[in-house]
């Protein structure tokens, strides 16, 4: 027999271990619990707000006797494309990614183009960058395969109410490897020790069904006639050709704005955030979110999500990273950036999150020569500016929190997760007035509504700069093209129209959808 969508409300304990969970499962449904051969989890959430216990909600398929779950199912078609049409795509980050798999479903050719290296020769420039070697700058946090989102925590879900639910972009991660608990947590995240496979078979499958996939492949101009792109030429000089090319850049491909600048593609400014990187002991957010000593071993990392308003302009907590490390996340150099990721099992005893400002392109009015490109050159020289300040290299700059708040310069500080090492600097005083005091104020918000956040136990690192994209790539809301230029798909992120993993895989799916219309193949 099985009983469907049976709501639980257990202990952290009751929810790990099976036996007890059975006990408490039988009990509700009038059932021995020696009969229940299988518990599926369907929905799972934490409930933290009483300051007694910590409460697991759940939603449980219960199989007896002989049942059994049926195996996840798939609605991914592929067949084979190679001698389909082919369609150009620049990029292979979520975007990119998502975007060609999708093709290959309408029975089109994707033709990647990346300028970074397959993910196990990324791995090594990630590791050189992390013990303070260098940058290359084509192969790092942002560039290479699987794009932004591959040394990261994962975390798959979105702020955005799209059209579309973001279950297909889950079930395809799945798919490729990622564990069952995707698809039913309510804040699912893959770990970044998990992506990097994930995202190698996901290129398997682009290349087994056809499709093609060349690395270390920078795509440095549009080729165009007639008002309309046919293709793309490559920093080698070798021209590829395609009637339409979907454009998947990120954003921190900033030479590729400049390129579409040169074209004359219509772009607009938007606003974008920028701030600094917090990090604590993963204890004391778990005392302060669980209200207990010590989490124990039955409850994960706990995290948390902040806004407030200052003057006009939101101040919030992004990208969050239980028991996470913050890594150096520039691309070019001369400039430092930081980002954080985790692993799965989200074990370090940090935890991380950028606390970032509302930068709209009103606050630019000092960068209004550069038009468009302004937010672009704001961020330039705020991490510019992050490097100056930081010891050299990918020696960040850090200050106590406590210190930052009060205004004043830190003596020492405490252990950190960043792995090339940080340096003591007046954050408060070099920082841009309107972005520091927003942060000071929204900082002490934050200590309002998690008592014990503002301590001198947790530092900031400068700067958290690439929160999404300064500019918008503008496309035509029905076709989803360029407004500017006919075949060009301005996709994911970097064109303004996403920002994290899911949305922008979300959006790749739905440029490649448009342009199976716009060929003629139908969905
Ligand atoms: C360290 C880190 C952690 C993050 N953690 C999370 C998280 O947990 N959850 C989440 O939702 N988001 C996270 N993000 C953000 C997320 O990764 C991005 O939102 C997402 O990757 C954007 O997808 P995209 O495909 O639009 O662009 P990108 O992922 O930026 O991919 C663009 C790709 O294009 C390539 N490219 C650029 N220019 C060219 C060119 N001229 N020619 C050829 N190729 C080019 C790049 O090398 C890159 O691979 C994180 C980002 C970082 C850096």
């Amino acid at each position: 027999m099985v009983y469907n969508n049976i709501q639980l409300t257990v202990l952290p304990k009751q929810a790990c271990v099976e036996n007890l969970l059975k006990e408490i499962i039988g009990e509700k449904i009038g059932v021995n619990p020696q009969k229940i051969n299988t518990i599926q989890v369907i929905r799972k959430s934490i409930d933290a707000r009483s300051k007694v216990q910590v409460k697991i909600n759940l939603a449980v398929n219960v199989y007896t006797d002989k049942t059994t779950p049926e195996a996840v199912s798939y609605p991914f078609k592929y067949n084979n494309v190679a001698d389909k049409p082919a369609v150009i795509v620049v990029g292979e980050g979520p975007a990119g990614l998502f975007a060609a798999l999708r093709l290959i479903e309408l029975g089109i050719k994707p033709i990647i183009i990346e300028r970074g290296k397959e993910v196990s020769e990324r791995k090594k420039d990630i590791a050189l960058l992390n013990q303070n070697k260098g940058l290359n700058t084509e192969s790092n946090y942002c560039f290479g395969e699987g794009g932004a989102g591959t040394f990261s925590d994962g975390k798959l879900y979105t702020r955005l109410k799209k059209k579309k639910d973001c279950s297909r972009i889950l079930l395809n991660f799945h798919q490729h490897g990622a564990q069952d608990s995707i698809l039913f947590e309510a804040h699912p995240h893959i770990g970044t020790d998990k992506l990097p496979v994930i995202i190698k078979n996901m290129r398997e499958t682009i290349l087994k069904y056809g499709g093609e996939v060349h690395f270390e492949s920078k795509m440095t101009d549009l080729l165009i006639n007639d008002g309309a792109i046919e293709g793309v030429q490559l920093a080698n000089g070798e021209k590829m050709f395609a009637k339409a090319v979907i454009l998947a850049t990120g954003h921190s491909a900033r030479d590729v704005y400049e390129m579409l600048q040169n074209k004359g593609i219509t772009m607009e400014a938007k606003g974008f955030a920028m701030g600094v990187r917090v990090e604590h002991p993963q204890a004391l957010i778990d005392k302060i979110q669980y209200h207990c000593g010590e989490r124990g071993e039955y409850l994960p990392a706990a995290s948390y999500s902040l806004v407030s308003q200052v003057e006009g302009r939101g101040v919030y907590s992004f990208c969050m990273c239980p028991g996470g490390f913050i890594v150096p996340a520039s691309t070019n150099e001369k400039e430092t950036v930081v980002n954080g990721m985790s692993p799965a099992n989200r074990n370090s005893e940090f935890a991380n999150s950028g606390v970032v400002v509302e930068i709209c392109p009103e606050d630019l009015e000092a960068y209004k020569d550069f038009g468009v490109m302004a937010g672009l050159h704001f961020q330039q020289e705020f991490e510019h500016l992050s490097f100056v300040n930081g010891g050299g290299n990918a020696i960040a700059p850090a200050q106590r929190l406590t210190d930052f708040v009060k205004g004043r310069l830190s003596c020492d500080l405490p252990d950190t997760s960043y792995l090339p090492g940080l340096i003591s600097s007046p954050l408060h005083f070099w920082m841009p007035d309107f972005i520091s005091k927003r942060l000071r104020e929204g900082f002490k918000e934050f200590d309002k509504k998690m008592k014990g956040f503002v301590t001198n136990d947790a530092i900031i690192v400068g700067v958290e700069s690439r929160t999404s994209s300064p500019i918008r790539i503008s496309r035509d809301e029905e076709t989803l093209q360029s407004v500017a230029l006919k075949g060009l798909y301005p996709c994911g992120e970097g064109a303004g129209y996403a920002g994290g993993i899911t949305s922008s895989a979300m959006d790749g799916e739905s440029c490649a959808e448009k342009i199976a219309e716009w060929l003629g193949t139908g969905i």
